[in-house]
């Protein structure tokens, strides 16, 4: 249970003032839904309200802060619709005050004239004459107090201004409980670092420029804070997981080199490797949880389908999780022959299956009579009773966060667990994303791949890859087409891909297919069917295609605004062509003018294909105040620390969670109660499960 210290920190936002449920919809998007979400989201930059030139100096289009006399008020005029006007003057010269739809009480009020007033504004030029259009502030110069002179900036999102987003911030940190320290005495007084509490009033309270860096001694202590959580969190997870036993689990080899004789091709050398320290783990008694890392199309399923062999051959069953009903029976479908030749019993359960014929598959597999088992993870979420599953596989595990991948490993008699990723993992993150399981990588690619081509082409250039994509159509080549998701919003933007598909088939004919997330299961099978036969030419997809898909003679890609993806996603994109040993092509169609990030995001992908280099580039362009790519890449997200600026940090709180755990195994002590706030704070809470109770 969460301590209830932290409660007023875990409410919805709602519970801040003047919050209600439209604007908290828009805050969740920019920060959280919760208040700690606000907390937790420093300010990206400022305004100071310190500069107070003479009007003479102010500089045009600047915010400034002019100290002026009330000469004279000028009210709209009635029936027109002109602007309310207040003419001000200090000794070098006037500006005028405008506003719209002004209330002439309240203005009388707040500007009386004949007084002096302190004006802050942006301060503009309209037919040779100096105005602040709607001041930000207006202050008696006697209370200078009541003009804040530096404002925090926040990130922020369409409809939500930052004046909102402001206020919610300052009551949030209102709000804020004073914590007990978590951290090491010595180590704060060491780095010269604050409380908790002052760190957080010194993030949000930037009163110049320096104070906004990722190294002021409030933000260090902050993402000294994150990083310990994220760490501490880890070597619990390690440790729970270290006293697991499991069984040994050892083939004889038998089915394996059957499938194996029915491969069409052999393994390389980085598969086999994988294999054997697969092999290894689940040998042992302990139990296995083992990452597979591949780029794309480095062939992690084969190694995968073999390691279940594996487990059938000592007389246990295998489960594969995908991310998506497409995925599961691609996996089904493609490793029938193999399955075959071994002579094992493949099946597939999706959420389309219900009724009867669903009962009929529990009950084989109840039964041991299929001896392995593809699904969606929403079907491995519900109770599937199995014979004596000795090995699960979750493919594509950057789909799936820690929090499944634990629900998984906690419960029932516990299989070894093998996860496949795509997602490169640079040196820096490796720790802190996957510190809790072993690694083994396929670094190298089948032989014979031929580099995709990369190009990318403003979207004026839309009708002539139209044409580019029906001449290849018509040689028998094939090619994906995909549309992009509405940016900030889960729901598929259909008229786009629909459009697209209409206007493909204007050109095209038949051979053009159309697959997108709201499709039924039987639908989208129905389609992707006709594309792997060839019937199809041309598939029209959204982003569902991205994970895993497998279809070799696919040689062209296009991706439509490639500039709303992330450098992941795009590489992830692509990797759906070059699969086969045709030359193959992708083009970026973006839409003019590029950002500066955007365009260098689209210069990595034409420049490179090796997954791990497009990781450590997307890592720094993102570190360069991009906020897209953390959303898509599949990296953990830091929301105070920097992992490529904090990278020192992070080594320093890995030998940190290390000590504490071997002085204070279970968190008992006053710190260690204190370090489990600090892991609730930073929603670890799966961590502090795995405690006793204290
Ligand atoms: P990913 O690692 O992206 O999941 P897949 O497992 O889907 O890649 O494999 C991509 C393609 O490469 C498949 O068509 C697969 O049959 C093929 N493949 C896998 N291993 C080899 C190999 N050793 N030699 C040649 N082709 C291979
Ligand atoms: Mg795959």
């Amino acid at each position: 249970m969460r301590p209830s210290i932290l409660n007023p920190l875990f409410a919805d936002v709602t519970a801040l003032p003047g919050v209600g449920p439209k604007l908290a919809a828009l805050i969740a998007r920019a920060a959280g839904p919760r208040v700690v979400d606000l907390l937790l989201t420093p300010p990206i930059s400022m305004i100071d309200r310190s500069a107070r030139p003479d009007i003479a100096d102010a500089r045009l289009g600047e915010l400034v802060t002019l100290d002026v006399t009330v000469d004279r008020h000028h009210p709209a005029p009635k029936g027109r619709r002109l602007p309310y006007k207040v003419v001000c003057s200090d000794a070098t010269g006037f500006v005028t005050l405008v506003f719209f739809h002004a209330r002439e009480d309240y203005l009388r009020k707040v500007l009386p004239e004949g007084e002096r007033r302190l004006v802050s504004g942006r301060i503009e030029d309209f037919n040779g004459a100096l105005q602040i259009t709607h001041p930000d502030h207006i202050a008696d110069p006697d209370r200078p107090e009541d003009m804040p002179l530096h404002e925090p900036v926040y990130p922020l999102t369409a409809g939500l201004t930052a004046n909102v987003m402001r206020k919610a911030a300052a009551n949030a940190l209102a709000r804020a409980p004073s914590l007990p320290e978590w951290q090491e005495p010595n180590w704060l007084k060491a780095r010269d670092w604050p409380s908790w509490n002052a760190a957080l009033l010194a993030v949000h309270g930037p009163t110049a420029r320096e104070d906004l860096g990722l190294l002021t001694p409030a933000r260090q202590r902050l993402a000294y804070d994150e990083l310990l959580a994220g760490q501490l969190a880890l070597s619990l997870i390690r440790k729970a997981r270290a006293k697991t036993a499991g069984r040994a689990v050892r083939g004889d080899g038998r089915l394996v080199a059957r499938a194996m004789a029915a491969m069409p091709f052999r393994l390389t050398g980085g598969q086999r490797d994988a294999l054997k320290e697969i092999a290894a783990d689940m040998s042992a008694p302990e139990r296995m949880v083992r990452l597979v890392q591949g780029d794309v199309g480095s062939g992690k399923t084969i190694v995968a389908f073999l390691a279940m062999l594996t487990a059938v051959e000592a007389g246990g069953q295998a489960a594969l999780m995908a991310p998506t009903e497409i995925l599961a029976r691609q996996h089904h479908e493609s490793l029938q022959p193999l399955a075959d030749a071994a002579g094992v019993r493949l099946d597939v359960l999706t959420g389309r299956d219900k009724g009867a014929g669903r009962r009929d598959k529990l009950a084989r597999l109840k039964a041991g009579e299929t001896d392995i088992l593809f699904g969606t993870h929403a079907v491995f979420q519900e109770d599937i009773a199995f014979r004596d599953l000795a090995l699960a596989v979750i493919d594509e595990q950057h789909r799936f966060g820690v929090r499944q991948r634990l629900s998984l490993t906690q419960k029932g008699p516990r299989p070894d667990l093998l996860v496949m990723t795509a997602t490169p993992i640079p040196r820096t993150l490796a720790l802190t994303s996957y510190g809790d399981m072993d690694v083994s990588q396929i670094t190298e690619k089948p032989a014979g791949r031929k580099p995709v081509e990369t190009r990318a082409a403003p979207l004026e250039r839309l009708s002539a890859v139209v044409d580019g994509v029906a001449r290849a159509a018509a040689r028998g080549e094939q090619a994906y087409w995909v549309c992009p998701l509405v940016e900030e919003s889960d729901v598929i933007d259909l008229t786009a891909a629909e459009d697209r598909f209409d206007g493909l088939k204007a050109v095209m004919g038949d051979k053009v297919g159309l697959v997108h997330g709201r499709m039924s299961g039987a639908e989208k099978d129905a389609v992707m069917e006709r594309f792997h036969r060839g019937e199809i030419a041309v598939l029209i997809a959204t982003t569902v295609i991205e994970v895993g898909v497998n279809a070799p003679n696919a040689t062209i890609i296009i991706i439509e605004h490639a500039e709303r993806f992330g450098l992941a996603q795009l590489h992830q994109l692509r990797g759906r062509v070059g699969r086969g040993d045709k030359p193959s092509s992708c083009v970026l169609l973006y839409k003019a003018p590029l950002g500066e990030t955007a365009k260098a995001r689209l210069n990595v992908l034409r420049r490179t294909e090796d997954g791990f280099l497009i990781a450590e580039e997307d890592l720094r362009l993102r570190g360069a105040g991009d906020a897209l790519g953390s959303a898509q890449s599949g990296f953990p997200q830091f929301r105070l620390a920097d992992a490529g600026v904090h990278g020192e940090l992070l080594a320093a709180a890995r030998d940190d969670a290390r000590l504490i755990l071997e002085r204070d195994p279970d968190l008992k002590d006053p710190r260690g109660q204190a370090l489990r706030v600090l892991l609730y704070l930073f929603s670890r809470d799966e961590a502090v499960r795995l405690l006793s109770a204290g």
